[in-house]
This record gives C-alpha cells, sequence and structure tokens, in this order.
C-alpha cells in the first residue's frame, strides 16, 4: 500500500482536534475557490504581482477568524493550542492556499509585542492585525549591518513625545505594501554591539521615508531600500525597554527560524507528491540516479519532520524557540535547494522553458522551476546557513566563539 504523501496522518489528533481539522477543511473548501486557487507556490518576495490577490486572501483569513488564533481572546485571537496551529497550517498547504501576504505583522512582530509590549500596546497593535487592517515589514538589515545585526548604525534620537529617525535600511520584503515598519535602531549616542539598541515601531506614510525598490532577477520588485531622513514616530511605539532592543529582536528571529518551519515543511510535503507525480508522468521514475535522489529527497522530509515536531514539543515545555531552531532552519533551506535542484533534473531540458504561471498544461513544472529559483534566496534570510552553524556550534554544542577575523 502506497502511504499518503499528504501529511495529513502525521499526527495523531484528539477528538476536539479531529474536529477542529474538519472545522478548517469545510472552511477552505467553501473559501479556497476561484481566484484563490493555484497560487500556492507563489511566495516570497519574487512574486509581487499577486500582491492584492494575496491582500484578499488575508480579508478571508481575517473574516474566518484564522489570524492570531493563538492569542488570547482580549487581543482578538482564539487560544488556539500549538496542535491546532499546527493542523491549521497543514490543512491550508494541503489544499494550497494563497501565501500570506501579511505574516511579517502576525508572525514577526507580534510574539516581540506579546513577550515585551505594555498592555496599552497589545491592545491597539495586536486586533488590527487579527482584521487585516494593517501591513508591516521587517527593518533589520541595513547595508552594514546583514549577519552582523549588532552592527545597526540607523539612529534614533528622542525629542519630545517623539523619536526622529535617521538612517537606511535594506532588502525590506514589501516595504512598498507596508503602512509600518518594526525596525532595530541606535537609540543610546556612542553605543555598540548589543548595547544601545530599541526595537521601534515607524510609520511608513509621511514625507520623511523613501521606500526604494530593488529589483530582482526575476524582474520583480518585492524587497526595497528604506531611508528616514528625520522621520518621526510617537515615544509610544517603543517595544520594551529604550536600549534593550536586542532582546525583542531575538524574540523575533527566534520564531522567524522556528514557525517559518511549519508553513515550508508542509508546503514541501504537497511539492513532494507533486514532484512524484511529474517524474512517473515524465518517465523520470524509471531512470534510476533520479528513483535513488527522489528516495533520498523522502528521507530528507521525514527527518525535518521528526526534527520539527520535536523542537516544537520543546518549546511547548519550554514556553520559548530556543538555538535548536537553527537546526530547523538550516536543514529546511538546504534540503529545499537541494529538492528542486532535483525537480529541474526530472524537468531536464524543460526547465529552461518558462509559462506564465497557473495556466497551460503544467503549471506543477512551472511551479517547481520558481520554487528552485526562491530556493537560492531560503540559505540566506533568516540568519544564513553559516550563522545558523555558528549558532548551533556556540549555543547547542558550546564550543568556543570562533575567532573574530583581524582587521
Ligand atoms: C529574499 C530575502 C528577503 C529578505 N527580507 C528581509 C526583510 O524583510 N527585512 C530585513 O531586515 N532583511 C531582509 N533580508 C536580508 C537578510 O536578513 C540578510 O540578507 C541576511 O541577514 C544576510 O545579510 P547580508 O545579506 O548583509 O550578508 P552578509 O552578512 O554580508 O554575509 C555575506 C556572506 O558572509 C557569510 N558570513 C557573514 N558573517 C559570517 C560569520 N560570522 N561566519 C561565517 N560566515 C559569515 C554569510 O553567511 C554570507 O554567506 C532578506 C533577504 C532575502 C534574501
Amino acid at each position: 500500500m502506497t502511504r499518503r504523501l499528504d501529511g495529513t496522518s502525521e499526527i495523531p489528533l484528539s477528538t476536539a482536534d479531529a474536529e477542529f481539522r474538519d472545522e478548517v477543511r469545510t472552511w477552505l473548501d467553501e473559501h479556497l475557490i476561484s481566484d484563490f486557487t493555484g497560487q500556492a507556490h507563489r511566495g516570497g518576495p519574487d512574486d509581487d504581482d499577486n500582491w492584492e490577490l494575496r491582500r484578499a486572501w488575508e480579508a478571508e483569513l481575517a473574516a474566518g477568524g484564522w489570524l492570531g488564533m493563538s492569542w488570547p481572546r482580549e487581543y482578538g485571537g482564539r487560544e488556539a493550542t500549538l496542535t491546532q496551529e499546527i493542523v491549521f497550517a497543514m490543512e491550508c498547504a494541503r489544499a494550497g492556499s494563497p501565501p500570506r501576504a501579511a505574516f511579517h505583522g502576525e508572525t514577526l512582530m507580534a510574539p516581540a509585542v506579546l513577550s515585551h509590549g505594555t498592555d496599552e500596546q497589545k491592545q491597539r497593535l495586536l486586533p488590527p492585525m487579527v482584521h487585516a487592517e494593517v501591513v508591516w515589514c521587517q527593518g533589520y538589515s541595513e547595508p552594514g549591518a546583514g549577519s552582523d545585526l549588532a552592527n545597526v548604525a540607523c539612529r534614533a534620537r528622542r525629542e519630545g513625545d517623539e523619536w526622529v529617525v535617521s538612517g537606511e535600511k535594506v532588502w525590506t520584503t514589501f516595504a512598498h505594501h507596508a503602512d509600518w515598519i518594526f525596525a532595530i535602531v541606535r537609540t543610546e549616542p556612542g553605543s555598540v554591539r548589543h548595547a544601545g539598541l530599541s526595537y521601534l515601531l515607524i510609520p511608513l506614510d509621511q514625507p520623511d521615508v523613501q521606500v526604494r525598490p530593488i529589483r530582482t532577477m526575476l524582474g520583480d520588485s518585492g524587497f526595497n531600500s528604506v531611508y528616514f531622513e528625520d522621520a518621526r514616530t510617537s515615544a509610544d511605539n517603543l517595544i520594551g525597554a529604550e536600549g534593550s532592543g536586542w532582546t525583542a529582536a531575538m524574540t523575533t528571529l527566534g520564531h522567524e527560524r522556528a514557525t517559518s518551519v511549519l508553513n515550508y515543511q508542509f508546503s514541501f510535503v504537497r511539492e513532494m507528491s507533486q514532484l512524484r507525480e511529474l517524474a512517473t508522468r515524465r518517465g523520470a521514475v524509471h531512470d534510476e540516479m533520479l528513483r535513488d535522489r527522489l528516495v533520498d529527497s523522502y528521507i530528507g522530509l521525514e527527518i525535518m519532520s521528526h526534527n520539527n515536531m520535536r523542537s516544537l514539543a520543546r518549546a511547548l515545555v519550554d514556553g520559548e524557540f530556543g538555538p535548536e531552531a537553527s537546526i530547523g532552519k538550516y536543514y529546511w533551506s538546504r534540503w529545499h535547494q537541494s529538492f528542486t535542484e532535483l525537480a529541474m533534473d526530472v524537468l531536464g531540458p524543460d526547465a529552461l522553458l518558462g509559462t506564465s504561471w497557473g495556466d497551460g498544461p503544467d503549471a506543477a513544472s512551472e511551479g517547481m522551476r520558481r520554487a528552485f529559483i526562491r530556493a537560492r534566496a531560503e540559505t540566506i534570510y533568516a540568519g544564513t546557513s553559516e550563522i545558523q552553524k555558528n549558532i548551533i556550534s556556540e549555543r547547542v554544542l558550546g564550543m568556543p566563539r570562533e575567532p573574530k577575523p583581524v582587521t
């Protein structure tokens, strides 16, 4: 008997969770229709031209009560359990739902607000996210601060009831669509490294903020440079204490590495299933080398799944994602690069022929081609592979810090 590859048999569910899964399935059957179908492969900054559709899907999710699901009810959540969140992510991936538009706010900034924000900030910032009213973007990277994030130079000074911000952020995904940016800025003049940084929320719709698109090799402009020239934000938009922004920044990064794993893993299950079909249809399953690599990919996916479940279970006990989240990020991004390279070999010379999304007889092939190109960036964002290895070596294995290069 062939084992189902749709991922639904992975977790044993209680009666209540099985009912929840059925509720999600029914909702998806009723709402994931017409234009929302056929968009599943389209995620990331290289897929910018389906933005309006992604926003519409976000509104649909909000109306269904599926945003901020695990948050307390007082902030608009439904206090869903981690298992229910997993079930929801799994069902969306299985059904092929469109990629999220506003994940930066809900999955990256909100955890920092929940952990470090005041009650007033939670009341003010979280409900609009649940209703899909505000789009946030992430302002961490700068030309001199990528992997070395503690090198942030963008600064903010206090003037009365406001912070005044000057400097530059780069690679800011969807800044051109966003209403607000959550940024790491230097608030203590003369401070170095992690000290003196703060986590500041800044409205983008003001004349002293300029958002300039960066064009990618796919011809899209999903990410941007953002320039602040004495831009202003209210003093109550500082999350956590002044000068302790590094801690809040790490809360966001921990969630970025850990939660991204879930959504990716389930979409990989779907891609694996599609590639198996594609390989069968094209006869590639009779090529012993390709067949061997397909099996290796499947084994990798199983390892990913078990490791992710283990670290999620651990996070449930510890209440937070530890440095082990880096193992998941390192593993899935490298696995997906190798998997999409295999997909290109299955397609052979046809991999070079692009068709438009969703049309033509072979939309799955086109999806694989886009996934292959997009996978190049996956070992870079949310911390490069080398940085994940540094974290694992120092904070998981307890090895000595690597020597700093002599300058
Ligand atoms: C698709 C995409 C979307 C992004 N979206 C956002 C966003 O919305 N907001 C945001 O703030 N940023 C975003 N980024 C930026 C991303 O976070 C940075 O690209 C990443 O942190 C790496 O920084 P860098 O590009 O400056 O490379 P660098 O840090 O300059 O690294 C260059 C190379 O040197 C290696 N390296 C650096 N330091 C070490 C070390 N100590 N040991 C070993 N090797 C090292 C790196 O691994 C890498 O291979 C995005 C990036 C991509 C690709």
